[in-house]
C-alpha cells in the first residue's frame, strides 16, 4: 500500500486526531499496550457525512456514550468538545462526502485483563472519502446478501471493535460474490448484517425489523427508518424473521450509516421480488435523507 506523507498544513492532507492532537493520518499512532489493540477494550462509531454535513450526529453520539456507560468506560472529554473536534475534522480534512470514524479506547495500560481502575482512554478520530457515484450505483441496483451463522458474543448491542465475526461474515459474502452477509442465530432468524440492520417487507407490504436486544446494534440509521414509517403512516412491525421468510419478502433491504437504505435483490442466490429495488425500499431512502439531516437525495 503507498502511504502518502503529508504535512498538516498542505492542502488536501488526510488528518487524523490522537491523543489530543490533531496529525497527518500516515503517522497517526496508538501505543502497542493500548487496551484497543491488546483487549478490543474500545468502542466507536461511523458518522456519515453528505453535503458537509454529519447525519444522525446526536443519536451517534447518544449510542456512543451508551457503550461507553455499558463498558465502564468514561468521556474522553466532554460531549460538546468532541462535537468540536469532530467538526474540526471535517474542516480540516474539506470532508464534503466521506465518512468520520471516532473511536475511543480503555487507553494503554501494562497487559492485565481485569480493567484498570484510573481511566484514561484514548480518543481517535479518521476521516475518509467516498465516492458518491459508487455508492449510488449500487443503490441503483441493489445488492447480494448470503446467510450465514452469526458466532458472535452475547453483547453485540455495544458497538466495540471486537468485530472479528463480522470481518470472517463479510469476508465470506465477498468471496461468495455478495455485498453483505446476514446472520443467523440458532433457531433460524436473522439477528443482522455484519455491519448493517437487516429488514424485509412482507407481500401485504408490511415492513419488518428485528426487535432490540443484546444480539444486535441498535442502528442509528435504524431508528431513524422507523421514525419514517411512523410519519408516513407505512406498516411496520418489530418481530424476528427467518432466512427462509425474507428470501419470499416483497422487497428487503439494510440500513446502516455509511450505506444508508441499501436494497438487497438476491438472498444466497434467490431474487428478492422482480429481483430489482422494491419501490418502499427506494421511498424509505428518500425519507431518511430528509429525516437524518442529508437534505435532498444528492
Ligand atoms: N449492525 C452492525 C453490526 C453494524 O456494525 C452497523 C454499523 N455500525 C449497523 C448494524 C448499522 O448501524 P448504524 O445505522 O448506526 O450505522
Amino acid at each position: 500500500m503507498q502511504v502518502t506523507r503529508t504535512h498538516t498544513r498542505t492542502p488536501g492532507g488526510r488528518i487524523a486526531y490522537v491523543g489530543g492532537r490533531y496529525m497527518p493520518h500516515a503517522e497517526a499512532a496508538v501505543h502497542i499496550e493500548d487496551r484497543g489493540l491488546q483487549f478490543a477494550d474500545a468502542i466507536y462509531e461511523v458518522c456519515a457525512v453528505s453535503n458537509g454535513r454529519m447525519l444522525d450526529e446526536e443519536g451517534h453520539l447518544d449510542r456512543l456514550q451508551r457503550s461507553l456507560r455499558e463498558l465502564q468506560m468514561p468521556m474522553p472529554m466532554p460531549r460538546a468538545a468532541l462535537q468540536a473536534v469532530m467538526r474540526e475534522m471535517l474542516r480540516r480534512n474539506r470532508l464534503k462526502e466521506g465518512l468520520l470514524y471516532l473511536q475511543v479506547t480503555r487507553g494503554a495500560f501494562r497487559r492485565d485483563h481485569p480493567i484498570p481502575a484510573d481511566g484514561r482512554p484514548t480518543l481517535i478520530m479518521a476521516a475518509r472519502n467516498l465516492s458518491p457515484a459508487a455508492f449510488e450505483k449500487r443503490r441503483a441496483e441493489g445488492v447480494a446478501v448470503i446467510t450465514i451463522p452469526d458466532i458472535r458474543w452475547g453483547r453485540c448491542d455495544i458497538k466495540t471493535t471486537g468485530l472479528l465475526a463480522n470481518v470472517l461474515a463479510k469476508t465470506a459474502a465477498r468471496k461468495a460474490g455478495a455485498y453483505e452477509a446476514w446472520l443467523v442465530d440458532e433457531d433460524g432468524f436473522i439477528t443482522e448484517g455484519s455491519s448493517t440492520n437487516a429488514w424485509m417487507v412482507t407481500q401485504d407490504g408490511t415492513v419488518i425489523t428485528r426487535p432490540l436486544g443484546p444480539e444486535i446494534l441498535p442502528g442509528i440509521t435504524r431508528a431513524t427508518v422507523i421514525r419514517a414509517l411512523a410519519q408516513a403512516k407505512i406498516p411496520f412491525a418489530e418481530r424476528p424473521f427467518t432466512a427462509a421468510e425474507a428470501k419470499f419478502a416483497r422487497e428487503a433491504f439494510f440500513t446502516s450509516a455509511t450505506g444508508n437504505v441499501m436494497p438487497v435483490v438476491r438472498i444466497d442466490g434467490q431474487a428478492i421480488g422482480n429481483g430489482h429495488p422494491g419501490l418502499i425500499t427506494q421511498r424509505l431512502y428518500t425519507l431518511y435523507r430528509e429525516l437524518s439531516g442529508a437534505g435532498g437525495t444528492a
